[in-house]
């Protein structure tokens, strides 16, 4: 027998395991659970898009496609991230297709940070923001939003967050787990910060499709930022295509270039059929982004109209699909309420305080789910919340 540990690198070690995990494995020893715990869609990816993927293995694609991606994928990027964000991004020097947002945010971080650089990471934040950041050997600064404002970025906290050693801030809207959407105005006031203060921004706008009441700005496409911006983005919200792993980031040529060379060595390529499906999503996909986005509308209507009828206070989440309620009604931490909540109602929810201190006092809910599912979700949570009050 070795002594395992001493062999491991002290930044894995150092790194704690995603608290969002522990929750899956909870509920999935157990029958009858209804999970608002995941973080994906419940669509089932087009069949237009799958069909696509078939046909490129009936034709035999199956090899190494670019490093950076097949060009006629960067092409149909390129031309959607020119309607959706009005800024035009080179397919051959200033997009890269990468193994899912997850990697396009690894390798935006690894490419930018030196031992010791500052990263702030706005909490509640999406999980792997601060670890990424940690094992790229920067230091992640938290800026901890408040549930009063919506949990949107307040300038002045920016700014304090702010010093000598700061290099980048990562940006989410909408946001995983709040739901917050930063609009135009508010997102040109932090670009303002970001010009004083000479910063990158790595800005995550993975779930950009999904916007509900107010359209989507993206930060981009504020004067002046897309110099100073890695945009990452993907299929697996908006398109449904959490399984392809695959997503992408944009920027301009030298850190696209950086990007490219941490890529050639660790990654090759993405998967060339799921690059295949994806040109079909550009192309041909819209229509069903448009569908599905009415569907998460209608339910995040009644969901969130329902937990504030039963004492769960939630603001109204402008995108993607996850409403943040305050659980302080009932004197539980989000830890309890989560565990408690599993155990005697058998519903997963994750609890706030994963997604940094500031989550604590909520948790996250999915409602990418059946509307029966839901229905009978909020009957459980208020049956849970009536015991506790
Ligand atoms: N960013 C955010 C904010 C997310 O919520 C997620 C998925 N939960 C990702 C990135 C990763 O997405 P992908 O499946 O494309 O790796």
């Amino acid at each position: 027998m070795i002594e395992t540990s001493h062999y491991l690198s002290s930044s894995v070690k150092d790194l704690k395991p995603s608290g969002i995990r522990k929750f899956f494995d909870l509920a999935a020893g157990m029958e009858g659970v209804i999970s608002l715990g995941v973080g994906e869609p419940d669509f089932v990816t087009s069949w237009n898009i799958r069909e696509a993927c078939i046909l490129s293995l009936e034709q035999g694609y199956t090899s190494y496609t670019a490093n950076a991606g097949l060009l006629e994928l960067r092409r149909e990027i390129s031309a959607y991230l020119q309607e959706t964000t009005t800024v035009q991004y080179d397919p051959e020097t200033e997009l890269l297709v990468t193994v899912g947002a997850s990697q396009a945010l690894d390798l935006a971080l690894r490419a930018i940070i030196n031992p010791g650089d500052e990263v702030i990471v706005i909490e509640p934040s999406f999980v792997s923001y601060a670890a990424l950041v940690s094992l790229a050997g920067g230091v992640p600064v938290p800026i901890h939003t408040k549930g009063e404002m919506e949990f949107k970025l307040q300038p002045d906290e920016l700014e304090e967050a702010i010093t000598n050693k700061t290099k980048a801030i990562i940006l989410c809207s909408p946001n995983n787990p709040t739901g917050t959407l930063l609009n135009k105005e508010e997102l040109t006031k932090i670009a303002s910060i970001i010009e004083k203060y000479d910063l990158l921004v790595i800005s995550d706008e993975i779930y950009a499709e999904l916007t509900y009441d107010e359209a989507y700005s993206s930060f981009v496409s504020i004067e002046g930022m897309a110099d100073r911006t890695l945009l990452i983005s993907g299929f697996s919200k908006g398109f449904a295509m959490t399984g392809w792993r695959l997503g992408y980031v944009a920027a301009r040529p030298e850190f696209l270039s950086a990007m490219l060379k941490i890529h050639q060595y660790s990654m090759m390529c993405a998967p060339t059929m799921a690059q295949y499906a994806a040109i079909e999503a550009m192309k041909n996909g819209k229509e069903d982004v448009l569908h599905m986005k009415k569907s998460y509308k209608q339910r995040r209507n009644l969901f969130v109209s329902a937990l504030n009828d039963i004492g769960l206070t939630c603001h109204v989440p402008g995108g993607a699909f996850y409403a943040f309620p305050s659980i302080q009604s009932t004197n539980l931490t989000s830890e309890e309420f989560a565990e408690q909540l599993l155990k005697e109602e058998k519903v997963a929810v994750v609890p706030g305080s994963v997604f940094g201190e500031s989550g604590e006092g909520y948790v996250r809910c999915s409602y990418a789910s059946s509307l029966d599912q839901l229905q009978e979700a909020l009957k459980r949570m208020q049956r849970f919340v009536q015991s506790r009050s």
